[in-house]
């Protein structure tokens, strides 16, 4: 008998021991070979497409020559704003695709010796990485067939310790309504294609837009699936009946059910139904890619990562992702989700636009509004979509613009309401005096008369 693919040497092409062991250097050469692969590693700037850029000898940040713009080997990818180095991703993508039925943040995090956010983070980031695959992909086609099922997941209901307070949990009023269905398209010989649903019923519109019309289609006897019967050429089978006919089977998206299941029961004993689809998409990567080796199915993990969106699909992606509360909030939600997401704060670099720029006008709207008397500069930046700390280097770039401009000085003026008999008299008496309404300013001899000037025009209306 032919040994099983899975037994085969062939089936191992990356080895944990082998990341471990890569210096810095190392990881972050395969990981730009992974990036850019056209320039065989040599970094082509995610700004512009530059190809020609310079790297720093003291950081790992490159500077490209036409815009001038700095990047590192991860910006504007998944693990941009990263905090370990690049060999632990590495690390933590190689333990993810062998654990062939997913694996938990608390396991990896224990692997990787990180926090159970960290690693909860960068599972999700994986698990986004894999569904960006199925993006905007239709299945199907003339000839081709396709089975479609559902997996009812989560809402356990617990029941009551003892028998006589223990309520029929087959009643909807006894349910808890975060019950929800993952449907999946699967092509016989194609992909997995999988979505969360409140019903199978409520999948039809998201079977017709997914699956070419003109493919044959395998379903149970589930009533949720008549409306298919009107758009594609439909097989049913009963499954009160038989598993499988010569006529019809859902058998590989049963196939694809099972190892769901053992990820839910097994892995992560729980998912909530918010989280669902990822998990779902996750599964079904891991279904399509079973008989690859895992050298591939690591590179195509970490190109997944490192993918900038392509011209053809321009499709919002998020690179930020923070916690807000307990949740996780990431471009995928954003697609997929079947309930409203809130969301605190996140930047999103779209196409190749790069992050958000500001035209020097509205940098001296935004700068004016700060300079208000009164006004709050983390207000005024938060109206914006800014951080304080932006609108603080932008003060401090107008402030070197205007210095280098126009030879202006700030001097720092301390006014002082104390008393005059009680103010410390300067060693060197004062050249000038002057009073202005209840203040007294002192002048030092030597100071420009520019200077001197400003100061008194800047106490005069602050009377
Ligand atoms: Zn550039």
């Amino acid at each position: 008998m032919a040994q099983h693919f899975l037994m085969s040497a062939a089936a191992r092409t990356v080895s944990l021991k082998q990341i471990a062991r890569m210096t810095d250097g190392e990881a972050r050469t395969l990981f730009r070979t992974i990036r850019w692969p056209e320039t065989n590693g040599a970094a082509v700037c995610p700004h512009c497409e530059c190809p020609v850029c310079y790297e720093y000898s003291s950081r790992n940040v490159f500077k490209c020559k036409a815009c001038r713009r700095q990047f590192s080997e991860t910006s504007g990818t998944l693990f941009a704003w990263r905090k370990l180095p690049i060999r632990d991703y590495l690390i933590a993508i190689a333990i993810f695709v062998n654990a062939v039925k997913g694996i938990s943040a608390l396991q990896l995090g224990r692997d990787l010796d990180v926090q159970y956010k960290t690693a909860y983070v960068m599972a999700h980031k994986l698990r986004e990485a894999m569904a960006s695959e199925m993006r905007g992909v239709v299945l199907g086609g003339q000839g081709r067939t396709a089975e479609v099922d559902g997996c009812y997941v989560g809402g356990h209901v617990r029941p009551e310790n003892r028998k006589e307070d223990r309520k029929d949990r087959r009643l909807a009023e006894n349910q808890t309504g975060t019950r929800r269905v993952v449907v999946a398209i699967r092509e016989r010989n194609g992909r997995t294609l999988t979505q969360v649903f409140e019903s199978e019923a409520a999948s039809a519109g998201f079977i017709k837009a997914r699956l070419d019309r003109s493919t044959i289609l395998h379903a149970d006897e589930s009533s949720a699936w008549n409306p298919l019967h009107a758009t594609f050429e439909t097989k049913r089978i009963n499954h009160q009946e038989a598993y499988s006919t010569e006529d019809a089977c859902t058998n590989q998206a049963e196939s694809f059910f099972s190892r769901l299941r053992r990820a839910e029961w097994g892995q992560h004993h729980r998912i909530s139904g918010r989280y669902l689809a990822r998990y779902a998409a996750e599964m079904a990567w891991r279904e399509d890619r079973r008989r690859e080796s895992n050298g591939e199915q690591f590179r195509s993990v970490v190109s997944g990562v490192l993918a900038p969106p392509s011209s053809g699909n321009r499709a919002e992606r998020v690179s930020r992702i923070d916690w807000t509360g307990d949740r996780f909030v990431s471009a995928l939600d954003l697609t997929l989700a079947s309930e409203p997401v809130r969301v605190r704060r996140m930047e999103v670099i779209t196409g190749d636009v790069g992050r958000r720029t500001w035209s020097p006008e509205e940098k001296e709207r935004i700068l004016a509004e700060a300079a208000v008397p009164g006004a709050v500069v983390s207000e005024v930046a938060r109206r914006h979509g800014l951080r304080p700390q932006q609108v603080f280097g932008w003060r401090r770039e107008a402030r070197t613009a205007s210095r280098a401009q126009e030879g202006m000085v700030f001097a720092p003026v301390v006014l002082d309401t104390m008393p005059s008999s009680a103010m410390p008299m300067p060693k060197e008496p004062p050249a000038i005096e002057v009073q202005i309404g209840d203040a007294m300013v002192r002048v030092p001899a030597g100071m420009d008369g520019a200077t001197v000037r400003a100061v008194l025009r800047a106490v005069r209306a602050s009377r």
